[in-house]
């Protein structure tokens, strides 16, 4: 046998690539043809059980390549335990030989050195009672640092791999943080690219809301035990440590954990990390894994320089929101303004012809307002204008917009209701503000308002809008106090 080139076949195939699975079999293939071998196997050691499992082998036993040793068990075991090489000459007579192949008469188990740590064996199996003589065990034991080499090789790999794959999504996070302002479209991006970089089953987001935190987005392959939308009290498990801490938490077996505390019917690992910026905590990313004990320290610190990044992208469109929603809003009163009313309108009878549901407007005006703020003071008016929108927005559903659409005009849209739904829902708010009672104002205040619903008064935002003003201006010439529907068909006037 030509030791050197055996030797120099087993460097050349860890040199061949990169993919540990094909060097191994070579490796494999290697030993097996020179040494005249029933067969072989490298072993890995599971470093959280310490178990040895077979990673890759040649000429076992059908489906014995599934077990699994527990620490010390079997020939493999020894040599793992004792860091060097395990020879049973005959099998038969070894009481710690444990059987994976019948065929079996001499076993010879290498230790696989990483440094000063076992990291698997390299297990040799003859059919020919003491197979092995000295010679060929130093030989296989130089080779077996060939298999050695190959593991921390492919190690290496993967964590460069991983590394170059992190930074990617953390780059990848920034550029789409910056880029994308709305909040929902965000959380669901990062999701994505969270849960494609760190290769986890499944990335979730959670925001506080006041003292809950809620589900707002989430990505990847594992089934979810709460809605989205899911709400947690945000002082109950895990949250609480996590908020108060601002924190990451890692838990590495959450297999047996009732399914109260798992977001995911399979998670057996997960890792919360806050969003944390400028000292408030906005809210966690969770990762879970259907792996226990899925997650290293080295995630840990590229995951929280993702939470940075999202935590301030978070926060920017919050603000973003916070700035639409003041364009949107009526300062002295707090409801929409007119433009969100012009924005809407489109949109619902855009809703309504697609679905073929109704949807209508109605306006409504505060009658003799001038009046009003001439007997009681401007600073009176005010005030009845905002008790007169939050009465209009307590009665109405929360899917209808109430709008202020200029002075003491009111622009209410609502959707699914027909003509005749659309003339009561005007008539209880007219009865409502007659009956209320403003505070500083000693008599009644009153609106007048006009109805027109799609299909039946039009069909575009124009047609719909005048005929509501129309059947408004008619409510006004009915003796105010009053609700018309266009075109003025029905008219009920409360005098
Ligand atoms: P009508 O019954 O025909 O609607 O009579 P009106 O007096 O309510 O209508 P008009 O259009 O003549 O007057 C509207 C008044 O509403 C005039 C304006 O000073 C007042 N107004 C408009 N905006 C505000 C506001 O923000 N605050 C107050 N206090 N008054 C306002
Ligand atoms: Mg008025
Ligand atoms: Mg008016």
């Amino acid at each position: 046998m030509n030791k050197i080139a055996v030797l120099y076949d087993a460097g050349q195939a860890v040199l061949s690539t990169f993919d540990l699975d094909e060097v191994l079999q070579r490796i494999l293939a290697i030993a097996h043809d020179y040494f005249h071998l029933r067969n072989v196997a490298i072993l890995l050691l599971d470093r959280q059980s310490q178990e040895l499992y077979v990673r890759s082998q040649i000429g076992w036993d059908e489906g014995q390549d599934k077990t699994r040793w527990s620490p010390g068990q079997g020939i493999t075991g020894a040599a793992a335990n004792q860091k060097q090489p395990v020879y049973a000459p005959d099998v038969s007579k070894d009481p710690r030989y444990f059987c994976s192949a019948k065929s079996t008469c001499s076993e010879l188990a290498i230790p696989l050195m990483v440094r000063d740590e076992v990291v698997g064996v390299l297990d040799c199996q003859s059919d020919r009672i003491d197979h092995f003589d000295s010679e060929t065990i130093d030989l296989l034991t130089l080779f077996s640092t060939q298999a050695s080499i190959a593991l921390q090789n492919a190690r290496l790999y993967s964590l460069e791999q991983q590394r170059a794959r992190q930074l990617q999504a953390i780059n990848a996070i920034a550029q789409q943080t910056t880029a994308v302002l709305d909040l929902e479209e965000l959380l669901g991006r990062v999701c994505g690219l969270i849960q494609d970089a760190f290769q986890v089953s499944h990335v979730s987001l959670f925001l506080r809301e006041d003292h809950d935190l809620v589900l707002r987005a989430h990505h990847g392959t594992l089934t979810p035990c709460i809605p989205e939308g899911g709400r947690f009290a945000a002082n109950s498990e895990p949250w609480g440590k996590i908020l108060a801490d601002s924190c990451t938490c890692t838990e590495n077996d959450l297999c047996k954990a009732p399914a109260s505390v798992k977001f995911f019917a399979e998670t057996a690992s997960r890792m919360c990390i806050p969003l944390v910026s400028f000292g408030q905590t906005l809210g966690v990313i969770a990762l879970d894994s259907a792996k226990a004990d899925a997650f290293r320290d080295g995630d840990q610190q590229s995951l929280e320089s993702v939470a940075d990044i999202c935590a301030t992208a978070i926060q920017n469109a919050h603000y973003v929101d916070r700035v639409k929603q003041l364009a949107y809003l009526d300062g002295l009163t707090g409801i929409f303004n007119r433009r969100f009313f012009e924005l809407r309108i489109m949109e619902e009878i855009e809703r309504a012809h697609r679905y073929g549901t109704g949807m209508a407007v109605v306006m409504a005006d505060i009658d003799q307002f001038k009046k009003l703020n001439d007997e009681f003071g401007h600073v009176l008016g005010d005030e009845v204008l905002r008790q007169t929108s939050s009465l209009f927005n307590q009665q109405l559903r929360k899917v209808d917009v109430v709008c202020r659409y200029g002075g003491e005009e009111f622009g209410i849209l609502l959707t699914q209701v027909n003509a005749s739904q659309a003339l009561g829902v005007a008539e209880k708010l007219r009865k409502l503000v007659e009956g209320w009672q403003f505070p500083g104002v000693p008599r009644t205040v009153t609106i007048s308002a006009g109805a027109a619903a799609l299909p039946e008064h039009g069909t575009s935002r124009d047609e719909l809008v005048k005929a509501a003003d129309s059947a408004l201006y008619a409510a006004k010439q009915a003796g105010r106090n009053a609700v018309c529907l266009a075109p003025f068909a029905r008219c009920h006037s409360a005098s």
